[in-house]
């Protein structure tokens, strides 16, 4: 067995695999691929799936939660259109490339962004601290874990104004007080399910307020919201398969399970990064993220070796986004602890003959 340090898609808990490829098969008698989306079986699915996201989040009343198309990049335009309200202002964190993408999608649809705060001044290694949000923006916009560089809020920027989060690389990975946003967002990629849903978890009040002359249906989460999340063919497989991962979650503990199970493999590794002569983080140490963890060697002339190392480990993975350089190990909540213990002898071993 292999193990799974890409930054995603990624790793799901094997058990959740298995359930999922046996529906393939044989789903009430037919393959999940190719059941109706109007059938009660999967409106089932997609209901248990929706339920379950406000169940593991305590997502509290007067939100919808949809499963959508498009990703997290689709995600971005989808939040700019439904958010825009008279002032066509808003403020974005600029944290790194998603942020970034989210930025550009936002001005393409006719938003004034103001980018209020960004750590791009040092490649993105740190969170940006101390900003003044703008009193003057329809909603803030800020990127939670940056899955590229490494770093990760962790504190929920303070604002009166409507919060808007992407949180594609960090959600279910620990307790998030919903309360605090209008609209979070989150590609289904990586502590969720398999590519191909993107949830949506939308304030009610916030639905058909979109002052866009330019709202295309699906583009719109009103229609969405109408339907139950089914206005047209869902990705059934991808949700499905979300919603036995959900299962799984609630039965070892849920996300307070998962962040402690998150922070026991995200401080050894980081302790091995701080204590092994041979090796540097690159996020500064206070905006860490426990999801990727990136790092680099202090002497690059020995990199071949390394790589070597751990190909012969059977870890997959590791190499780091070109943007930041050296490696990433992305251990969400499904990488078992055992396999960040396989990385850290192969960090050790090679502190040992080369160091
Ligand atoms: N935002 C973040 C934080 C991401 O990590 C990613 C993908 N890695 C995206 C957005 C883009 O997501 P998608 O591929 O689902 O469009």
């Amino acid at each position: 067995m292999k193990h799974n340090f890409g930054a995603g898609p990624c790793i799901l808990p094997q058990e959740v695999f298995k359930q999922s490829a046996d529906a393939v098969i044989d789903f009430n008698g037919l393959s999940i691929l190719e059941i109706s989306h109007r059938s009660a079986d999967f409106v089932s699915v997609m209901e248990e799936a929706r339920s379950l996201v406000k169940k593991a989040l305590g997502v509290p009343d007067g939100y919808t939660v949809l499963f959508l198309q498009g990703g997290a990049t689709l995600g971005f335009t989808i939040a700019a259109l439904n958010m825009m309200r008279d002032s066509k202002k808003a403020g974005y964190i600029n944290t790194g490339t998603w942020a970034k993408n989210a930025i550009s999608e936002a001005k393409a649809v006719g938003i004034n962004v103001n980018v209020f705060a960004s750590s791009e001044d040092q490649n993105f290694n740190y969170i940006p601290k101390g900003y003044q949000i703008p009193s003057d923006a329809d909603f803030i916009h800020y990127t939670s874990n940056n899955t590229i560089f490494g770093t990760q809020f962790h504190d929920i920027p303070e604002t009166s104004l409507p919060l808007v989060c992407d949180m594609s690389s960090d959600i279910f990975s620990k307790p998030v007080d919903v309360s605090k946003y209008d609209m979070i967002y989150a590609g289904a990629q990586k502590n969720l399910g398999p590519a191909g849903a993107t949830l949506f978890i939308v304030k009610d009040e916030v639905l058909g307020k979109s002052t866009s002359s330019f709202l295309p249906k699906y583009l719109n989460l009103q229609k969405h919201a109408e339907k139950d999340s089914m206005m047209n063919t869902p990705p059934v497989f991808s949700v499905y398969t979300s919603m036995l991962n959900l299962r799984y979650l609630m039965e070892n503990g849920g996300v307070q399970g998962a962040a402690e199970r998150n922070a026991a493999k995200a401080n050894a590794l980081y302790h091995e990064i701080d204590t092994n002569p041979l090796f540097k983080g690159s996020a500064s140490k206070e905006d860490r993220s426990l999801m990727n963890v990136t790092f680099l060697l202090t002497d690059e002339s020995i990199k071949e070796e390394f790589d070597r190392m751990w190909n012969e480990a059977e870890i997959v993975g590791l190499k780091g986004h070109r943007s930041v350089g050296g490696y990433r190990a992305s251990m969400y909540n499904a990488l078992p602890l055992s396999s960040v213990n396989v990385l850290l002898d192969v960090m050790k071993e090679f502190s040992r003959v080369k160091g």
